[in-house]
């Protein structure tokens, strides 16, 4: 049994389980490849503090390689349930069972289901994150689908900083192009465009944890990061806006100081 399992090796996690190492704690991530996480693909991260001008793939390849080299376990998986057994916590990915005393959930924003053309131009003209990638269109046309409460305000940014906006409220949408989208299908009819922004409302990892409390689609989190359920704590995207890697490797920190106290009184 390890100290502290993480789901998930995004920012988040590795942020997590570097820290954790730090602490002395053993820590294992499992985590689906980080070359399928939505980071890999973006084609350049602007705004991570100290480290600019690298894509999403190297900034994570660091962040791994960083964890790692401080003695995290890393095995790639898909966790599939997690459940409390008395005071420790099994997790199942693939056909083996890992046991934590405390657990990290880091598991990102959780898509339900994808249109065609949307996995692949992804960071080649569609985003889910209007305040990373808008003044990349500035004076260009995008779509914005909106399809989570907040997408009106988010498509309300896009104009205020000069992108010619379409809003779409359908959820008939095909993304078309060949090295970067060019137009939206959306209910049959072919709109130009230069990228397309799809906001969907957040879906929580309820299934992967009975019990676990959200809000509005969120793993719900107090100010340390634990959620409703002893010795289980969240961070990163799958808790909410913004959608940054900034906020997620902080909260990721917050996360596992939160844990490592928790151990100390279990
Ligand atoms: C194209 C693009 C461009 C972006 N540009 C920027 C930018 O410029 N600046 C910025 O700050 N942010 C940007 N972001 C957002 C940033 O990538 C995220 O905010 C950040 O990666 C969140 O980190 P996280 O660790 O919470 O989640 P993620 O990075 O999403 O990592 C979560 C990981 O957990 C895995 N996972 C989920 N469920 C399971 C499970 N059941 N079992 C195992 N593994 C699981 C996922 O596959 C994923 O690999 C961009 C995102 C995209 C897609």
């Amino acid at each position: 049994m390890v100290d502290i399992i993480v789901v998930g090796s995004g920012p988040a996690g590795l942020s997590a389980a570097i820290t954790a190492r730090m602490r002395g704690k053993s820590v294992t991530i499992i985590g689906n490849s980080s070359a399928e996480s939505g980071l890999a693909k973006a084609a350049e991260i602007g705004n991570y503090p100290g480290l600019p001008g690298l894509s999403g793939a190297e900034l994570s390849g660091k962040m791994l390689m960083h964890a790692v080299g401080m003695g995290a376990e890393h095995v790639t998986g898909r966790v599939t349930t997690i459940l409390p057994v008395g005071r420790e916590l099994s997790v199942s990915y693939g056909s083996e069972i890992a046991t934590g005393a405390s657990l990290i959930l880091a598991t990102g924003v959780v898509q339900s289901s994808v249109f065609p053309g949307e996995a692949e131009l992804l960071g080649r003209g569609v985003s889910y994150c209007a305040t990373c990638d808008g003044m990349l269109y500035k004076g260009k046309k995008v779509c914005v689908v909106c399809l989570s409460p907040d997408a009106e305000e988010e498509a309300n940014f896009l104009e205020s900083i000069g992108c010619r906006v379409t809003r779409l409220k359908t959820k008939k949408i095909k993304v078309n192009g060949e090295d970067k989208v060019t137009s939206v299908t959306a209910d049959g009819n072919e709109l130009e465009c230069d990228g397309v922004f799809i906001l969907r409302a957040t879906i929580a990892p309820t299934a992967l944890l009975p019990g676990l409390e959200t809000d509005k689609g969120h793993i719900k989190v107090d100010r340390a990061m634990k959620t409703n359920i002893p010795g289980v704590f969240a961070a990163g995207d799958c808790t909410g806006t913004p959608y940054q890697v900034a906020k997620a490797a902080g909260e990721g920190q917050i996360a596992v100081l939160s844990a490592v106290e928790y151990l100390a009184h279990r």
